[in-house]
């Protein structure tokens, strides 16, 4: 569906003791995907697990890489798309599928569970040093249940360099929740959107509830949420307004390009 291409970008930073430029590649989905991905919403829990999970398989995340977990309060799994890097250190990429059905919940948060897909898809085509996985996470709004769950199971925490959670894009352009972030992960996507020349802002939404990133923050794991909202858009969240046409479709993509591009540098960059 429409050709893509390698991207690479030379990393213009200058690290401690190492001036040289570094490529970094990745191959990201063509907008009409990225769009028909998120166009795919159905508006039950439900359903939404099995949409996702097409999703994935479409992406070519399919058989032993891609497994449910199960967990009491309910009745969807957590969706889990395993791809094995060289490495046991793990990346987890984190976003909950399920919905309020006071609206269609496709800003929150069918856009970031859309996007897992794609994001793996954009990753695999170049070998990876550590292990990526994709975690669509159910039961976030019954109190992040989900992503409780699956901390409970970790079995070796120290093993997991990163969570970086998507909750509730194409609002607007791409937002960091700076306030309950690692420095570290907010000071590469300020990289990544720098040598990307794409746009990146903090907005802090402590005020506004909660995501699947403090779960891991709790076992003291760092992560990040990267969202799209600002004062003007919080009123669309858990609302009727929730909808299709609520999602700005180029600040979406944007967001997924910069997030592909992020995920690439921390492989090389986290330990
Ligand atoms: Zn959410």
């Amino acid at each position: 569906m429409g050709a893509s291409a390698v991207i690479r970008i030379a990393l213009l930073i200058i690290a401690a003791g190492a001036g040289a430029a570094q490529q970094i590649a990745f191959e990201p989905a063509s907008q009409d995907v990225i769009e028909q991905r998120v166009r795919a919403f159905t508006t039950k829990n439900a359903t939404r697990e099995t949409a996702l999970h097409k999703l994935f398989e479409d992406a070519g995340c399919a058989g032993e890489a891609l497994t449910e977990q199960p967990f009491k309060g309910s009745s969807e799994p957590n969706l889990i798309c395993t791809h094995r890097g060289e490495r046991d250190s793990t990346i987890v990429v984190g976003a909950h599928f399920d919905l309020v059905e006071r609206g269609q919940g496709v800003v929150d948060n069918w856009s970031g569970a859309a996007l897992l897909p794609s994001l793996y898809q954009g990753l695999v085509s170049t070998p990876r040093a550590h292990t990526f996985v994709f975690v669509a996470f159910a039961g976030e709004e019954k109190g992040l249940l989900g992503s409780r769950a699956y901390t409970k199971r970790i079995e070796d925490r120290s093993r997991i360099r990163a969570m970086v959670n998507l909750d509730t894009l194409g609002l607007s352009d791409t937002k960091v929740w700076a306030s309950h972030a690692d420095p570290e992960l907010v000071n590469w996507i300020g990289v990544a959107a720098g040598n990307m020349k794409l746009p990146i802002g903090a907005v802090n939404v402590d005020k506004v509830g909660s995501s699947d990133s403090e779960s891991f923050r709790d076992l003291r794991i760092p992560a990040i949420t990267i969202h799209s909202l600002t004062q003007d858009t919080l009123r669309i969240l858990h609302s009727p307004q929730d909808k299709m046409e609520a999602l700005h479709l180029e600040e979406y993509y944007r967001s997924y390009r910069l997030i592909l591009g992020y995920l690439a540098i921390l492989d090389q960059k986290l330990e």
